[in-house]
């Protein structure tokens, strides 16, 4: 879960470095005033280099990310874009917002994009893939890049969930033309509201950088309000104060991560046993967030249990089973250009997810898990599992 548990001294002398040299909160300009303080650009740096990517850019949310990535791939209306049906529905809105079609594959036991579904779904109008890193597990990335290549498909990485994860060494976010962060605050690390994208073309970033910012090319021949443009945009401009936080906060990435496996390891090693259970598939050389621990049961009711369980003692789950439906493609009506790419019948299109997701139990992981969880999980768990048999 966590950069939330780690909000301190760091953060906040991040932000007052600010304002001893200025207080300029805008990350362009007024270079007479901010004393060499930027914040955001430096934020950008040190992210891609954490990354090892070559390129970084900040925007808003996670949500803008995807957004600004899809921009950057130059997508027409009628273009399809395919991605998973269980993510967050920002997955779904920004292919949307873009105007293109949302076309979703159903999910493995991975809970991620399963690449034979990919494959099907996959039309000569199929213009990107948007592989998401659910609960902080890598997608099977090898298969899925694989697939993309042979179509001539650029492949982004929703990586709102995978920050600070890898997979074959290699770091979530960087196996596509694209990857797209989130910094809410709920996730791995935090800026309150914010998002990055890592590039490995500096074509398509030079492309993001101008849209998400009206266009502008930041030329550095002339005033920002004589700025040279070559196409329109919108605005997803991170601000200074998330810069700061983010900087912060970045630094803190490989603890937490840490932090989260030990924790997710012990979770584990206290349930592993308990009839009924069975472990999320990862695929081979997953370096996990570890945000999550999540496992199957033998049914939705076992799930159901499993959370009442862990209620009555003051423990919980995270989404599933309880809030699945906003992560699930097959509840998403409100959406209709969902229904219409999937011949109508969102429940018959997204039927073989749903009957992983329903039995699927998933536990937070925090970093600073009580030594006495593991155990109550244990006994709460075995209370449930034991009610069915
Ligand atoms: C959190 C999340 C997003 C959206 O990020 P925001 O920063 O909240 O806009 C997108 N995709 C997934 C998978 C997420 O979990």
């Amino acid at each position: 879960m966590p950069g939330y548990e780690l909000m301190g001294e760091e953060e906040l002398l991040e932000i007052r470095d600010i304002f001893y040299k200025g207080g300029v909160l805008f990350r362009h300009g007024f270079e007479g005033l901010r004393n060499g303080c930027y914040k955001v650009r430096e934020f950008e740096k040190a992210f891609a280099a954490a990354m090892g990517a070559p390129h970084a850019l900040a925007v808003t949310s996670g949500t803008a990310a995807l957004r600004v990535a899809l921009a950057s791939l130059g997508l027409r209306k009628g273009d399809e874009v395919v991605t998973q049906s269980f993510t967050f529905v920002a997955t779904v809105e920004a292919i949307i917002e873009s105007g293109a079609i949302p076309v979703c594959a159903n999910i493995d036991f991975t809970l991620n994009m399963d690449p034979a579904d990919l494959e099907k779904k996959i039309t000569p109008r199929t213009k990107a893939v948007i592989a998401v890193h659910m609960l902080g597990t890598p997608a099977r990335l090898s298969e899925i890049a694989e697939i993309c290549c042979r179509h001539n498909i650029p492949l982004i990485e929703d990586t709102a969930w995978g920050c600070g994860g890898h997979l074959q060494g290699r770091p979530l976010g960087t196996w596509g033309e694209v990857g797209t962060f989130s910094f809410d605050f709920a996730k791995t690390m935090t800026t309150g509201e914010g998002g990055m994208l890592v590039f490995r073309d500096e074509k398509t970033y030079l492309r993001a950088a101008a849209w998400h910012d009206h266009g502008h090319e930041n030329n550095p021949a002339v005033p920002r309000w004589e700025d040279t443009r070559a196409s329109s945009g919108f605005n997803y401009r991170m601000m200074e104060l998330q810069g700061a936080v983010g900087l912060a906060q970045l630094k803190k990435l490989p603890l937490v991560v840490a932090a989260q496996r030990k924790n997710k390891a012990a979770l584990w090693k206290a349930i592993a046993d308990l009839p009924g259970i069975e472990p999320r598939a990862v695929p081979e050389g997953a370096g996990e967030t570890a945000d999550a621990l999540i496992f199957f049961v033998p049914d939705k009711d076992s799930a159901r249990r499993c959370r009442a369980e862990l209620l009555k003692v003051g423990l919980t789950t995270k989404i599933l089973p309880e809030a699945f439906s906003w992560h699930f493609a097959g509840t998403w009506h409100h959406m209709p250009e969902l229904a219409q790419a999937h011949g109508g019948s969102l429940e018959k299109a997204f039927l073989p997810s749903q009957k992983i997701l329903e039995r699927s139990v998933s536990l937070p992981v925090t970093v600073k898990q009580a030594p006495d969880t593991p155990k109550k999980v244990r006994s709460a768990l075995s209370l449930a599992l034991n009610q069915g048999r």
